[in-house]
């Protein structure tokens, strides 16, 4: 087991860039990284392009808080298995918290609290938003959803393409869920450890995301609400389709800015981290940018799927195609909401004007 400092170095504050401290030690599977006492970083696989999810596992061996699970599948469920003959062997588990309800992160939550007889941690949004989408099991693609799909500019083939992947795919990727959770919420602190997390509520990329911040150290366990070098995909779905999850999305940005700005930031994906505040200030700028180029290109009237140009660098196949209309919609969305662009519908298609 590793260690490392917790804090950025003399150089790293003066240029208040973007640095990884621990850069090139991330830990290998069934590995455990120690960042500082009771805050251990490991790595669980990830199929797809990211390829891999941090877990954390904070507290002492008595009392384990495993923050963090990654999809159910054969080589997540193996690589804790590893984890628990090895390094965590003999350890007691106190509580399993998720920062949010996306598969790659709760996945194996209900195993695990199954496995350790422990309670599950999550903010009351995530919790219902998973319970949700894991009992949405019906097999056929609902008309909403087609209507959806074809506001947003797909046509008909994308669409049947789409429908063949089948409905409540969710809860294929999710192991069992207990029927309760344990609650936490914006301001709460948890004692894990002796050590005080803050519970910090993000939005934007999930609906009610926790981070955990360790003010007398400097650590914050950022989920996907802060990455490393990929910006979090931020979308608009068929559950709220008035929703504004990007200005959701800049409404966190500022918030977080009101934290330390020496945090070591322990991400979802990507090596943990310094230079909080200038991350944010990219994603900011990211997006604004996104947004002045999707409203410049709206002169002539343009769907969702006609403005992936001006969002990303490489054409949108049928595999990312879901995400990017999301992100199109996100982005198309919030023009609308801050009076820069009108929606009209025309033949069930979304169209979208410079206001
Ligand atoms: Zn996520």
């Amino acid at each position: 087991m590793a260690t490392a400092p917790a804090h950025r170095t003399d150089d790293a504050i003066e240029r208040d860039d973007v640095v990884y401290p621990l850069g090139g030690t991330a830990p290998q599977p069934g590995d455990l990284h120690e960042i500082a006492p009771g805050v251990r970083w490991w790595r669980l696989p990830l199929s797809g392009p990211l390829k891999h999810i941090n877990g954390y596992v904070l507290g002492t061996d008595d009392a384990l808080t495993l923050v963090d699970t990654g999809f159910n599948s054969d080589a997540a469920v193996a690589a804790w298995q590893a984890l628990f003959a090895g390094p965590l062997a003999g350890a007691t588990v106190a509580q399993v918290l998720c920062t949010h309800f996306h598969p790659d992160h709760v996945g194996l939550a209900g195993w695990l609290c199954r496995q350790h007889d422990a309670p599950l941690v999550m903010t009351r949004t995530e919790w219902l938003q998973l319970r949700m989408l894991t009992s949405d099991s019906r097999d056929d693609v609902p008309d909403e959803m087609k209507a959806f799909w074809r506001g947003a500019g797909w046509d008909e083939a994308q669409i049947a393409q789409a429908s063949e992947r089948g409905w409540g795919n969710f809860g294929r990727v999710v192991s069992r869920l207990p029927l309760g959770f344990r609650r936490i919420a914006e301001g709460d602190v948890l004692t894990i450890g002796g050590t005080d997390w803050d519970v910090v509520v993000g939005s934007g990329h999930s609906p009610e995301h926790a981070c955990l911040l360790d003010r007398a150290r400097g650590i914050l366990v950022a989920g996907d609400q802060v990455l490393p070098r990929i910006s979090s995909n931020v979308s608009l779905g068929v559950s709220e389709p008035e929703g504004d999850p990007l200005g959701d999305w800049l409404a966190s940005i500022a918030k977080l800015r009101g934290l330390p700005a020496d945090l070591l930031v322990l991400p979802g994906h990507g090596d943990p981290f310094t230079g909080l505040h200038t991350r944010l200030d990219q994603l900011d700028a990211e997006h604004a940018g996104r947004l002045d180029a999707v409203a410049a290109h709206l002169a002539t009237p343009a769907r969702a799927v006609d403005c992936f140009g001006q969002l990303f660098r490489r054409p949108i196949g049928p595999d990312v195609l879901g995400m990017a209309t999301g992100e199109a919609l996100a982005h198309l969305r919030h023009l609308e909401v801050t009076g820069r662009a009108v929606r009209e519908v025309r033949d069930g298609v979304w169209w979208y004007r410079a206001a």
